[in-house]
C-alpha cells in the first residue's frame, strides 16, 4: 500500500493545486446566464497575459490538447492545402500525421528527437517556394516528448523578413505558463494549447489563440468543419458565451488557476521553472546520465529528458519508482519507447517537490542497478540552497 501525497511528475497531466480542485468542486452553474459570462469574459482578458497576445482572440474548446490541433488546421488550410512541418519528436509527428489524415499535403522536416526546428532547413524550404504553395508552418515550442525548447522567436523573425505569407502556428501545450511566449511580439498567427500542463488543470479543456490575419483566412476558407469552426464560438465568446456546452467546471478551475498564475507574475513563474530544470539538469549530470537533448540552449524548462544505455530498460526503472517510491516519471514515445524516462518539473512545484523527485530517481537508479554515481540530489540541493 502506497501512503503520503502521490508525486505526479510526468509533464502533463500535473499537479493541481488544492485550491483550483475546490473551485472545480463548485456547483455546475448555467452557462446561458450572467454570473457564467462575467467569468468567461475574465478567463478571456488573463488568458491574454498568459500568451503574451493582447491582440490575439483567445478560443476555448473542450476538448483535449489533439482537439485544439484539429481546429487550428481545419480553420486555417483548405483540402490539399500544403503545410510545412518540422520533426522535433513524437508530439510534432502525432500533428503531422493529423494532418496527412486530414487532407492537407505535408512536407515534414527530418529531425533527430534531440534537437529543436533548425531554423536554417525550414526558410531553405519557405526560400524555394516561390509560388507561395506552402500555406502553413505548423512548429511546436516545446516537445514534451524530449524535453526540447525551440526558439520560435528566432524562427518567426526569419520567416518574417522573407515575406513568406504563410500561417504560423505554434503548439504551446507543454510551455504555456512555463516558458516565455510572446504570442504578439512574435507574429504567431495561431497558438494552441491545452490545460493539463503549465496551467496546473485537470485535461478537458484547449486553446486556440488566433491573430486577426488568421481569423480574415478563416472566413475564406472552405474547409469543411462544424464543433471546431472558430466563426462562431469568437461571435459567442464577445458576449462571455459559447455556442454548445462548455466545461463549466474545468473553466471554474481556469478562473482560479489564472488569479493564482498572476499573483505570482509570469516573469517569477518562468524564472522559477528555470531554476528547477537547472537543479534537475546538474543532478542528471552527476550521475553521469545523458541529457536526451544535445544542446544546451535548448534544454526545456518543463521537463527533462534522460537517455539510458542501450542495455537498460527505461520503462523497468519507472516502474521501480513507481512501485516503491510512488512517484510518476514520463514514460519515453515513439521512437523513444523504453530507452528514457521524462521527468516533468512543471506546474505547481516547488524545492522539496523537485528534491522528492530527484530522491525517487537516485534511490530507482541504486535499486536497478544501473551505472550512474551517487550524489545527484545533494548536488540539485546544493544548487537550488544557492540560487
Ligand atoms: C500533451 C501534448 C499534446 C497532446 O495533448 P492532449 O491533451 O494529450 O491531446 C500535444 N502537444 C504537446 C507538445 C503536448 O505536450
Amino acid at each position: 500500500m502506497q501512503t503520503g501525497k502521490h508525486f505526479l511528475q510526468i509533464p502533463g497531466p500535473t499537479n493541481v493545486p488544492d485550491s483550483v480542485l475546490r473551485a472545480i468542486s463548485n456547483p455546475t452553474i448555467d452557462h446561458r446566464g450572467p454570473e457564467f459570462s462575467d467569468m468567461t469574459l475574465r478567463i478571456i482578458n488573463l488568458l491574454k497575459n498568459i500568451v503574451k497576445g493582447q491582440n490575439s482572440i483567445p478560443i476555448i474548446f473542450p476538448s483535449s490538447g489533439t482537439g485544439a490541433w484539429e481546429a487550428a488546421l481545419v480553420n486555417i488550410l483548405s483540402l490539399g492545402d500544403k503545410v510545412l512541418m518540422f520533426e522535433t519528436g513524437h508530439f510534432s509527428t502525432l500533428w503531422k500525421n493529423m494532418a496527412h489524415n486530414l487532407g492537407f499535403k505535408v512536407d515534414y522536416v527530418k529531425g533527430d528527437w534531440r534537437s529543436g526546428v533548425d531554423s536554417d532547413r525550414i526558410i531553405e524550404k519557405l526560400s524555394e517556394d516561390n509560388f507561395h504553395e506552402i500555406k502553413a508552418v505548423c512548429l511546436v515550442h516545446n516537445e514534451t516528448s524530449t524535453g526540447v525548447t525551440s526558439n520560435i522567436s528566432e524562427i518567426t523573425k526569419k520567416i518574417k523578413s522573407l515575406q513568406h505569407p504563410a500561417i504560423i502556428m505554434v503548439d504551446t501545450i507543454s510551455s504555456l505558463g512555463s516558458i516565455d511566449y510572446q504570442h504578439d511580439n512574435w507574429d504567431i498567427d495561431v497558438t494552441v494549447s491545452g490545460s493539463q500542463k503549465g496551467l496546473m488543470l485537470p485535461p478537458g479543456i484547449a486553446f486556440n489563440f488566433i491573430s486577426r490575419k488568421a481569423l480574415e483566412y478563416s472566413k475564406s476558407n472552405s474547409y469543411n468543419r462544424s464543433y471546431w469552426d472558430w466563426g462562431e464560438m469568437a461571435k459567442n465568446n464577445a458576449s462571455g458565451f459559447f455556442p454548445y456546452t462548455p466545461s463549466t467546471n474545468i473553466l471554474f478551475g481556469l478562473d482560479e488557476a489564472l488569479k493564482i498564475l498572476s499573483k505570482e507574475g509570469l516573469e517569477n513563474i518562468f524564472l522559477r521553472h528555470e531554476r528547477h530544470a537547472k537543479a534537475t539538469q546538474v543532478a542528471v549530470k552527476t550521475w553521469g546520465l545523458e541529457i536526451l537533448a544535445i544542446n544546451e540552449n535548448e534544454y526545456s524548462n518543463s521537463l527533462t529528458g534522460i537517455l539510458l544505455e542501450k542495455n537498460v530498460n527505461a520503462d523497468h526503472l519507472r516502474n521501480i519508482i513507481l512501485e516503491k517510491f510512488n512517484t510518476s516519471l514520463g514514460t519515453g514515445l515513439g521512437k523513444w519507447s523504453g530507452k528514457i524516462i521524462r521527468i516533468g518539473h512543471l506546474g505547481d512545484f516547488n524545492d522539496p517537490m523537485l528534491i522528492g523527485t530527484l530522491s525517487a530517481v537516485e534511490m530507482g537508479l541504486a535499486l536497478s542497478e544501473i551505472d550512474h554515481h551517487s550524489g545527484g540530489v545533494t548536488a540539485a540541493m546544493n544548487y537550488l540552497s544557492n540560487k
